[in-house]
């Protein structure tokens, strides 16, 4: 061993005595996990976060136990409090972490839960330092970006890496290469691989190749640029995808290999494909899965056996796309109705439950801020159903619920995603109970019948902070109901929660005698989180936030309950199944799949 290595295992943690700081969690053993380590330069939106899930997938596929993690640059201790209009969904995680949509990706991806250990900030990043400083943690010495900072990064690194028992870790950069809030996580990233050693690591860079129409080629100087920026920070790219609307040609990419110092077999075109599910066939045909492999020498872990047919299950699932025999419009009502990004896991689980029935999903935004009841019917005149997603606030709430208005008397399917559970509630109670003024108390302090309120168990607490009911939770399921027969006849269901406001139980009996049917709800607490309306062809609401849990080899149940409700109100001739056979044709189909 040569002195440095022997220096670097022995010292853990800090030490007066010599230069060298290597916090490493323990019972850390180095070798065991390999990482691969994705940036991204000229600009950021690049899809960092789809690439590095579509090769963590092609991984897990060959039997590698896999983990990713998300690194932002913000100082934010999580995203709760971002705004998804400028930062896209505030995506939730089973143990109640919000943080990044990326993690959706990933999750999606991968089909499986993933945890706060999968994510992180510079606010938690310092945070933690701070708090060891305060602890006396760093023996007498200056607290300093370089090593501190940067050990306390790949602390949690490995920390994961270790806890999770995983063969490779990927580490996705948020930002670009260059942002200053980014530098410490690129510089932390060039010590993980010096201190790991060689085939450790593999960095991949992602960069764009820009075709400005006005020149009709393919220009990669941006790109060369960028590169050479990461290698100014020490960091030799193993990979480079370059991103580009159209295939990039062999010319760009030979410049690519040239000033980015690596072979042109390591430098990939990722360019613009219709579906992301199709992203993974494109990295696998061009060999980059077994090329990392290759890299990491990591060859004995694969199991080609289980690597086939996961590969066999995927393309059931791809084929589907792009054959879609019909087509169906289904409406979405909100605030940031221009912002995609604000609802993209609702996009996706209309997706991929499209594909699975063979259903093209188009969506019609329906700013809601102006609608009446008077209204509403000319905005859901083409559309075969509709959600009210989850929000926050008052603007266009009456418009909401002008629109589940429609939806439950001319029987055109209906989801109630969160708030849209809480409108469903109160257009039922003013409307059907007769409940006059009936409203939330998120809209309506002074509402003659507060439906929705606070949560009394989240009453006492409110003021310490903290206030939302986050994360997964089991729902108790009432026997024979179609939410008890959509998750297959399960006692309950785990769905994710994000929410402040809930039913108040004074109301139930009300609403049940007019017909509603709350067949969903908290175990041991009067908490209502499923609601449906028996007579209808698909009504149904939950305060939950199912679209966080679908899957596209796993669809959730409720989004193709409306997609083949959607298909019925489109195509009534042709007597496709109802929507609770369709779901459960589906699950049967699926089965090996959960
Ligand atoms: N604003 C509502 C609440 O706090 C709904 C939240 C949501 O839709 N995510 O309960």
């Amino acid at each position: 061993m040569s002195e440095t290595k022997e220096l670097l295992a022995k010292v853990s943690g800090a030490s007066t005595d010599n230069e060298y700081f290597l916090p490493l969690p323990k019972g850390y053993q180095k070798g065991k996990t390999r990482y691969v380590i994705v940036t991204g330069t000229v600009m950021s939106g690049l899809g960092k976060g789809i690439f590095s899930s579509c090769l963590a997938k092609l991984l897990q596929d060959k039997g590698l136990k896999v983990e990713p993690i998300k690194m932002e640059g913000y100082l934010n201790i999580d995203s709760g409090t971002l705004n998804p209009f400028r930062h896209g969904e505030v995506f939730v995680l089973d143990d109640g972490m919000e943080c990044d949509m990326d993690l959706g990706t990933y999750e999606r991806m991968l089909d499986k839960n993933l945890s706060r250990a999968n994510f992180t900030t510079s606010g938690q990043i310092y945070r933690a330092v701070l708090d060891k400083e305060r602890h006396g943690d760093y023996l007498g010495r200056d607290v300093q970006m370089i090593p501190h900072v940067t050990g306390e990064v790949k602390m949690k690194l490995r920390t994961l890496a270790m806890q999770s028992k995983a063969d490779v870790v990927f580490v996705e950069i948020g930002g670009t290469v260059g942002d200053l809030e980014n530098a410490f996580y690129i510089e932390a990233m060039r010590e993980l691989a010096y201190e790991e050693g060689p085939n450790s690591c593999c960095f991949v860079a992602l960069t764009y190749i820009l075709e400005p129409n006005a020149l009709g080629e393919q220009k990669s100087k941006a790109a060369q640029l960028g590169i050479k920026q990461l290698m100014q920070m020490g960091i030799q790219p193993d990979i480079i995808a370059c991103r580009a609307e159209n295939p990039v040609t062999v010319q760009a990419r030979q410049k690519m290999s040239v000033f980015g110092n690596i072979p042109f077999e390591r430098v990939f075109s990722m360019h613009d494909s219709a579906s992301i599910y199709s992203i993974p066939a494109m990295l696998r045909d061009c060999g980059l899965d077994f090329e990392v492999i290759r890299m990491l020498r990591i060859e004995d872990r694969v199991n080609l056996r289980r690597e086939r047919r996961e590969w066999e299950r995927w393309c059931d699932f791809t084929d589907k796309i792009g054959n879609e025999k019909r087509d169906i419009t289904i409406a979405i009502t909100g605030k940031y109705t221009s912002v995609r990004d604000s609802y993209a896991s609702i996009l996706h689980a209309l997706e991929h439950s499209g594909i699975h029935l063979g259903c093209k999903v188009r969506i019609k935004w329906i700013d809601t801020s102006d609608l009446t009841d008077a209204t509403a019917a000319e905005a859901l005149k083409e559309v075969d159903g509709i959600i009210v997603p989850g929000g926050f606030g008052t603007r266009g709430m009456e418009g909401k619920i002008a629109c589940i208005r429609y939806a439950r008397m001319n029987n055109l399917p209906y989801l109630g995603l969160c708030l849209g559970f809480q409108a469903a509630v109160i257009e039922f109670a003013r409307n059907v109970c007769g409940l006059e003024g009936a409203n939330s108390t998120e809209i309506d302090q002074n509402c003659a019948n507060p439906v929705i309120d606070i949560l009394p168990e989240q009453k006492k607490i409110e003021g310490l902070g903290g206030n939302m009911r986050l994360g997964g939770r089991d729902v108790e399921l009432k026997k024979d109901t179609l939410a008890w027969k959509m998750f297959g006849g399960k006692e309950t269901a785990r769905m994710r929660f994000r929410h402040r406001y809930e039913v108040d139980p004074r109301y139930i009996p009300d609403l049940e005698k007019g017909g509603l049917v709350f067949s969903g709800k908290a175990p041991n607490q009067p908490i209502m989180q499923i609601l449906e309306l028996p007579g209808h062809p698909y009504f149904i609401g939950t305060q939950a936030h199912p679209e966080l849990t679908g899957r596209p080899i796993n669809p959730h149940p409720m989004f193709v309950g409306l997609v083949a409700a959607g298909r019925n109100y489109r195509y009534p001739g042709e007597n496709f199944p109802d929507a609770i056979t369709t779901i459960q044709a589906l699950r049967k189909e699926l089965e090996p799949n959960q």
